[in-house]
């Protein structure tokens, strides 16, 4: 069982913080209370850059290291920096997996540093509308975050080569708007599943 790095699916995950800024009430944190795929990502204490590294090993032998966790890695933006460019040294393709509300979160443009360091970058917006996001998603900024994460959109675009717009495929969610507002950023967009507790 791991907690702070973990595979999944011939990549490797990381896991470097808890807090986030949405609450979201489909979070699995709370469904699977913590556990995923075998391991439990409750995190006593946020791990350092060094035991970051230690845990991750060798990360040539990943398709792609992926901060992901169950929080918003840019909660830590200094600690991905580090990491990313310790990865990228030795030519590991690394995505991020964000909210997209870090910049507005830092009060400055946490992108600016990844540049060059982070291949991929997955935005997750489940909502249509700044209401629709708010009631799914419980950000800590309310009804200005979907702005803002269309805003941290188009600002990843000059930073990193390759950002995705990713939604759920909950039931009752029209999740083609999402499709159509990805396009309008000029952006990809990749849906995601709707994990049920048998599929953890
Ligand atoms: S953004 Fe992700 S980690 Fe944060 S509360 Fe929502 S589902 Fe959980």
């Amino acid at each position: 069982m791991n907690t702070i790095a973990y595979t999944f699916e011939g990549n490797l995950y990381l896991n470097i913080t808890n807090r986030c800024m949405m609450a979201c009430p489909y979070c699995i944190k709370h469904k699977w209370k913590n556990m995923f795929s075998g391991n439990d990502l409750k995190l006593t204490k946020e791990p350092s850059v060094k035991e970051i590294i230690s845990s991750i090993g060798d990360p040539k032998k990943y398709k792609e290291v992926v901060f992901c966790g169950y929080g918003d890695c840019l909660i830590r933006p200094d600690v991905v920096k580090e990491v990313a460019k310790w990865l990228k040294d030795q030519n590991v393709k690394v995505r991020i997996n964000t909210a997209g509300l870090a910049n507005y979160y830092h009060g400055r443009n946490v992108l600016r540093d990844l540049e060059g360091l982070v291949d991929v970058i997955s935005i997750s917006l489940n909502g249509s509308s700044s209401i629709e996001h708010t009631y799914m998603n419980k950000p800590m900024f309310k009804e200005k975050s979907f702005d803002e994460i269309l805003n941290f959109v188009l600002e990843a675009k000059k930073y990193i080569p390759e950002v995705v717009v990713t939604a759920v495929k909950f039931p009752d969610f029209d999740i083609s708007k999402v499709e159509e507002i990805s396009k309008k950023l000029g952006v990809k967009f990749k849906a995601r599943p709707y994990l049920n507790e048998n599929e953890k």
